[in-house]
């Protein structure tokens, strides 16, 4: 919304009366304010209703903010010359309590009259014993006759900075003030009347200014409403007019054959019955596949559902059209897993496939570049190296890449140049995205989900521990190796204090090792702090069964696949998010044996930390446990939104404004469908706005 039209929006922000260049500096560099357009924007993050009062006998510390009625008793400083403060007494007629100043002594004591009534503002707590509020805001009733913000205070968010500057949640709301009574004050209208008149929005104008002094409840409600809607409904259109452009102004190879390869695989190789859900996405696929547009899909679904394997049946669709494919995995040790595995399931049908990492030699890289030059090599599998500039397909159609989450988006995009007609792009992801963070950040692709595992596999089970039990812990491992099983200790790095991290792990490991001694126990280990030829090392010891029990840090999160590993302990795992809890929890269940996870926490608990642990307990459902999650630490702290941008939401919320959401993304669609140039006429004030938008934000390319 930085983005609005008209002289008086796009006015400086340092001409508005009280601003001048200094606060304006401030302005920009704390908010990013530059324009009267994003002052205006700036909400107000709560509300205190100002006609409630409270008396003084209701107040309790957890009370935010309130507003109270009261005589001001006796004024007094008190403490040492270096500690002096501001003590009055408020009474009502249920009781008192203290007001204290630590700063402008000097000046309050100017203004607070003992005798006199004053409407009183601010935050109680504890102080010396005493029911206080530090440096409350007083107004004389007679002053509280403004015609703008009678019925409520916004508040607004600020820096010690821009306090230091006068500019605190009062400072800013004077200002808005400002410019709301300005007799420039216009905002001009973004949506069509139609929609304006379907939905029963307010005007924009309106909403900006019930959303910084509401009338009352109602109408805050609508500006709130309004704002909402406003705001999804044009991150959907961007996103939507992308994915348009994408699909329907770019071709795609159209993959119509479905010849050898495929159906040899299918009828003679694949020893299951695909699930019903591998069968819907493969369709899906399909679809996508055969229209001749070029396909981008985002396949999700739970660690084990069988999405490498829907990969690689779209990998043999793509070489039975005489196209060639690639994988594109974000380690070493998964290039090299997915390898494997490929080659072994295809080892019948006399298909070229190499793999292509950091570590493969010259010779072997000048032989792949040759291979996929003349088109010889079919199928490559590999790590960022397949995205370098000297790697040339000779007709590349159709790229996998795996754990999409830790890619660069820009690492995306080079692969898409690598052809003249851009290859079709599956991205799979094992960490179930949130329905509304698929609608946002991952908008501009359509999307497949796998809820469905193969049949026959046993449920994790999930148990939580306090460490003084760890006795326990330690004989379930006894017996789990004794039957000829694998066991994963993690335990958690937090980037803060590497170093401390590393040294618990190596204490955990030495301790380890005492509780489980050689030669009877053998104990490898990896972190993040190894070298790659190191940990590829340890996991292979760990494969062949030449190590037991393997000691870890977050790094076995992605991919490995060790069927033969039964157990999986975490420790610390209060320290873990629910995510990485769950993806963890994913490297066991892969073999015919029934698996566990055991998770030894401390006793002292946050709220918080029990959720996630009570939800590993009670679920292995990936799309459950993404949802908890993003409830719990809300969208900013999810993966792989920080660095797009496209969550720096000013108003909406995802999690609550969901339903908006969906309602936006169907219109912004239904328009697109109806109107994608935004030709006709009641679209021309969608289009304009767009065109607005897109000249302030540079950074929205980036998403795709
Ligand atoms: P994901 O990539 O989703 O983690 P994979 O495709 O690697 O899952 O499949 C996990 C394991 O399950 C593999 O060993 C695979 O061969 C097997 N698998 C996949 N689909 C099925 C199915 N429909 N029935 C039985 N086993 C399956
Ligand atoms: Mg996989």
């Amino acid at each position: 919304m930085e983005m609005m039209t008209g002289t008086f929006l796009e006015t400086p922000v340092e001409y508005l009366k009280g601003v001048g260049p200094a606060r304006a500096d401030i302005l920009n560099k704390e908010l990013g304010i530059f324009t009267f357009g994003e002052l205006l924007s700036l909400f107000p993050f709560r509300y205190i209703d100002k006609t409630k009062i409270f008396k003084i006998s209701e107040i309790t510390d957890d009370l935010a903010y309130v507003q109270l009625k009261g005589r001001i008793r006796h004024v007094d400083v008190v403490g040492s010359l270096h500690a002096k403060r501001l003590v009055a007494t408020l009474a009502d007629e249920s009781g008192d309590m203290e007001l204290v100043w630590f700063q402008g002594i000097r000046w309050i004591m100017d203004k607070v009259k003992p005798g006199l009534e004053y409407i009183v503002f601010g935050r109680p707590s504890w102080f010396n014993g005493r029911m206080t509020i530090a440096h409350p805001d007083l107004e004389l009733p007679n002053e509280q006759v403004s015609s703008l913000g009678d019925a409520f205070r916004p508040l607004y968010s600020s820096t010690e900075k821009l306090k230091s500057r006068g500019l605190d949640s009062k400072g800013i709301s004077k200002l808005i003030k400002t410019l709301i009574q300005s007799d420039r004050f216009y905002i001009p209208e973004n949506l069509s009347l139609e929609i304006l008149g379907n939905l029963k929005l307010i005007n924009r104008q309106e909403a900006f200014l019930q959303i910084h002094f509401p009338s009352n409840h109602e109408l805050l409600q609508k500006a709130q409403a309004r704002l909402k809607f406003e705001e999804l409904f044009y991150i959907q259109m961007r996103l939507l007019l992308q994915k348009f452009q994408r699909t329907q102004k770019q071709s795609g190879h159209p993959f119509t054959i479905v010849g050898h390869y495929l159906n040899d695989f299918f009828h003679h190789y694949l020893s299951f019955e695909l699930t019903n859900a591998q069968k819907r996405v493969i369709k899906e696929i399909r679809g996508d596949l055969g229209s001749g547009k070029q396909m981008n899909r985002l396949l999700q679904g739970d660690v084990g559902s069988g999405k490498t394997l829907v990969a690689l049946m779209t990998m043999l669709i793509a070489l039975d059209n005489n196209f060639q494919a690639c994988l594109m995995a974000p380690t070493e040790i998964l290039a090299h897993q997915h390898y494997q595995n490929i080659t072994k399931m295809v080892s019948g049908l006399n298909i070229q496939i190499e793999l292509l990492t950091g570590s493969t030699k010259p010779a072997k890289r000048k032989e792949i570049a040759m291979g996929l030059t003349d088109g010889s090599l079919q199928i490559l599998i590999g790590t960022h190296a397949l995205i370098e500039e000297n790697v040339q397909f000779k007709n590349l159609g159709f790229v996998v890449i795996d754990e999409q989450h830790r890619f660069g988006v820009a690492q995306r995009a080079r692969l898409w140049e690598k052809n003249e007609i851009t290859p079709h792009v599956l991205v799979t992801t094992a960490t179930p995205i949130p329905r509304t963070l698929a609608m946002t950040l991952y908008g501009d692709l359509d999307s497949s989900i796998i809820d469905e595992m193969p049949p026959g596999r046993k449920p994790i089970i999930t148990r939580h521990i306090y460490e003084t039990k760890q006795e326990q812990v330690f004989d379930f491992i006894r017996s789990q190796i004794s039957k000829g099983t694998q066991v994963y200790i993690v335990f958690p790095l937090i980037q803060e204090s590497e170093t401390l991290d590393l040294r618990n792990l190596m204490e955990g490991y030495e301790s380890i090792k005492q509780i489980f001694p050689a030669p009877e126990y053998k104990i490898g280990m990896v972190h993040g702090k190894m070298k790659q030829k190191e940990k590829d090392e340890a996991m292979e010891r760990f494969l062949k069964k030449e190590t037991q029990i393997l000691v870890a840090t977050t790094v076995i999160e992605v991919g490995v696949d060790i069927p033969n590993a039964s157990l999986m302990v975490i420790e610390n795992a209060e320290r873990f998010g629910l995510s990485q809890l769950h993806q963890l929890r994913g490297r066991v269940g892969r073999g015919a044996d029934q698996s566990y996870c055991i998770l030894v926490s401390g006793f002292k608990l946050t709220t918080e930390a029990k959720k996630r642990i009570q939800t590993m307990v009670e679920t292995n459902d990936g799309f459950i446990i993404a949802e908890t999650d993003l409830r719990l630490r809300g969208p900013g702290d999810m993966e792989g939104t920080q660095q797009s941008g496209i969550l720096n939401l000013k108003i909406a919320d995802i999690i609550h404004d969901e339903k908006i959401l969906k309602y936006s993304r169907n219109l912004a669609t239904d328009i697109i469908h109806d109107d994608p140039d935004l030709k006709k006429e009641h679209n021309a004030v969608i289009a304009r706005h767009l065109k607005i938008m897109n000249k302030y934000s540079e950074n929205w390319g980036l998403i795709s």
